[in-house]
């Protein structure tokens, strides 16, 4: 009897997720293995953060997603490197041969030489960075109403988030929108008091966009209060205080949102020499230049494209996942390397929430703003979560909030999440 071939995937991300789907139920034995239970949908992590969606609503454990996939096994385990001489993937727990890899293990916040900034700010990658950025902005708008220092009260009631790209923006909008909220109900504090400082080394926000979509995000985000600090360098970081090159900041609150570096691919394959970003170079048909059984995609990967690496999207790694488990399945089936197509990326178009009715969006065809950018964001958000489930609690949650004007989700819990 012939034997089924074994692929392993590292990382039930976008990537992932869609690799494992197309191989869903086809004779292949398939295992993939993430260090979390669940698939997460980092596009609106920020909105757990801000109390508007729970946790649960923007993940969707692993083990559910592939329950009527018998050929699909799940597995909860940290990755710690492969042997490509030998096809072994080593765990934390085990150890798995595999005739094909996919490594699709995402990225990570770049500090830019600056890791010990790391521990000073607040990062949205994981629902443990979300529900701790939570507990801390509910806390501090609690705390300021109580606290008798003034100085004390001030910091409390500044905010900084560095990086204006769209989580950024996305960020430094829905905390003006909290503030906002929170001065209605308290009339003691004045939303004037509130300062959401978006600090940018670049001179425009958006900078992927056009610019006068960026310009219209600027308007956008004066209109929230939120000041907007471009061509501005941070240049210190430490607890409660952050330093740059047009002056200080003293907040409680520093979000980080600068830069992504690919986590994981570099490292497990024990590549010295990473292309930027410390990306792992893959070839058209996104398996390494020097082993065509080891694939990488999505965030950590870097896939050259007219010229230039694709960027670091969602939509990125779903279609190269989608690609890739369609390619694997002609691979697996003993067809003909050279007659499967290289990956091609079909670009849709970018888009970045600024808050309430304002929004950006860039389609090939089409450049929209406003309201019309903000109902489009929604709806194509709504679709690319996984599980109906979701989809439908998330749209709940979105009429509630907008129709009531409350966040439904913000209670303080005492649970110390280590992001
Ligand atoms: C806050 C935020 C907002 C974003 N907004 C957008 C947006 O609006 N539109 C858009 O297109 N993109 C957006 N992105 C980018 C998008 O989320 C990523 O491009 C996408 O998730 C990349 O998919 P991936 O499969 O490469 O990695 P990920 O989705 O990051 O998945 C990687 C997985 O690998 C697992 N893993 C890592 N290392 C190991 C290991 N050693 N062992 C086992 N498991 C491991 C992780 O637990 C994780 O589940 C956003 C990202 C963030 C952080």
């Amino acid at each position: 009897m012939v034997q089924r071939k074994k692929i392993i995937i590292i990382g039930g991300g976008f990537g992932g997720i869609f690799t494992a789907r197309k191989l869903a139920n086809h004779n292949i034995d398939v295992l993939l293995i993430d260090k979390q239970n669940h698939h997460l949908f980092q596009p609106l992590l920020y909105q757990v953060a801000a109390g508007i969606l729970s946790p649960e609503n923007v993940a969707i454990p692993l083990r559910l997603v592939f329950a009527d996939n018998k050929n699909v096994k799940v597995r909860m385990e940290e990755v710690l490197s492969v042997d490509k001489t030998t096809q072994k993937v080593i765990t934390n727990e085990n150890e798995y041969f595999y005739d094909f890899l996919v490594i699709a293990t995402g990225s990570t916040y770049n500090f830019f030489g600056h890791n010990e900034w790391a521990k000073h700010v607040f990062t949205l990658k994981t629902l443990a960075g979300a529900l701790k950025l939570k507990n801390h902005i509910q806390t501090q708008f609690e705390r300021a109403l109580v606290i008798k220092d003034s100085a004390e009260k001030e910091k409390l009631l500044t905010f900084a988030i560095v990086g204006a790209g769209p989580t950024g923006v996305e960020m430094a909008g829905i905390i003006s929108e909290i503030a906002k909220k929170f001065t209605q109900e308290e009339s003691t504090i004045k939303f004037q008091d509130i300062k959401v400082n978006l600090i940018e080394t670049a001179e425009r926000p958006l900078a992927a966009f056009s610019t006068y979509l960026s310009d219209y995000s600027v308007q956008a985000m004066h209109k929230l209060g939120i000041k907007v600090k471009l061509n501005t360098t941070v240049e210190e970081i430490r607890h409660n205080y952050i330093k740059t090159s047009e002056g200080e900041i003293h907040s409680n609150t520093i979000v980080w949102a600068a830069g992504v570096l690919g986590v994981g691919a570099a490292s497990l394959l024990n590549i010295l020499k990473p292309a930027r970003g410390n990306k792992v170079t893959v070839t058209e048909y996104l398996n390494l230049c020097d082993d065509d059984k080891v694939f990488v995609i999505g965030d950590t990967a870097e896939f050259i494209q007219n010229d230039r690496p694709l960027p670091g999207l969602g939509s990125v790694a779903k279609q190269q996942g989608i690609y890739l488990g369609r390619a694997l399945r002609k691979i697996v089936r003993g067809e003909d390397r050279r007659e499967i197509k290289p990956f091609k990326y079909e670009d849709y178009g970018i888009m970045a929430i600024i808050g309430k009715r304002a929004a950006v969006a860039e389609l090939p065809l089409v450049h929209l703003q406003g309201v019309p950018a903000w109902i489009l964001w929604g709806l194509v958000h709504l679709l690319l979560l996984i599980g109906f489930r979701n989809r439908a609690i998330v749209l709940f949650d979105w009429v509630w909030t907008y129709l009531a004007g409350s966040y439904s989700s913000r209670v303080i819990n005492q649970v110390n999440y280590e992001a």
